[in-house]
């Protein structure tokens, strides 16, 4: 039977090299103002709440209408897509991601998709970047909702339309780097395994106690086999 495997994206799939001037341009461009994401702690969380934190760190009103953040997030994109472009910001995947996405995209016992607080415009050049993109399955984003507990059986249900098959809870595995996917998935009756590649070492993972953890996805037989049997 199949399992789904739900990846977060930045800190388990891809890191970021400056990443930070896009975001700050983007909030300065939507919303006028100069804020800072490197003065938030924005890992596990969604865009819009870390949106939300900077401005809030501005003593601003944050109350955003919905064509305030169609604005965001549109120009979000074209900030990463010139950034990169221009090589003034740096996207690659994390070691062993590659690998492990192939391996799980050629395994019939595996469909693979995203969970990811980033909007799905800016998944997408983020995925591409890292050449990751084709081996992923159209997943859930906070496009679709900024409470990250809400997303994995957003994504689950895109993927059972798209696979026509059925995923009971269960048979979901979330990978992520923070608290806040172990989180999620416990709020969804998913499982989790949590990779030390991201703000918090495997040490401090594991006193969260998720169902599996490890330092990074590079061994991918051993991967392919902790989510078979958890
Ligand atoms: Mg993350």
């Amino acid at each position: 039977m199949e399992r789904l495997v739900l990846f977060d994206i930045d800190g388990t799939l891809i890191r970021s090299r400056d990443g930070y001037i896009a975001f700050n341009e983007a909030i300065r461009k939507t919303f006028g103002v100069e804020g800072d994401i490197r003065a938030v702690i924005p890992d596990g969380n969604t865009d819009p709440l870390i949106v939300k934190d900077i401005l809030g760190q501005l003593a601003m009103d944050v109350k955003i209408s919905e064509n305030q953040w169609c604005d965001f997030s549109a120009t979000l994109r074209e900030c990463y897509d010139d950034h990169l472009c221009r090589g003034t910001m740096r996207i690659q995947s994390l070691p062993g991601a590659v690998e492990l996405l192939a391996a799980l995209s050629a395994d019939r016992r595996f469909v693979s998709t995203v969970v990811t607080g980033n909007f799905e415009s800016t998944a997408e050049v983020k995925l591409m970047a890292a050449g990751l993109a084709r081996y992923l399955c159209r997943g859930a984003y906070a496009s679709d909702s900024s409470h990250r507990p809400d997303l994995p059986a957003i994504a689950r249900r895109r993927c059972e339309e798209l696979n026509r098959s059925s995923f009971s809870n269960e048979r979901c595995v979330i990978v992520g780097d923070t608290p806040k996917d172990l989180d999620a998935a416990r709020q969804s009756g998913m499982k989790c395994i949590l990779v030390g590649t991201g703000r918090y070492p495997v040490e401090e993972l594991l006193h969260w106690q998720p169902d599996g953890c490890v330092a990074d996805l590079s061994d991918t037989e051993a991967m392919i086999a902790l989510l078979s049997e958890i």
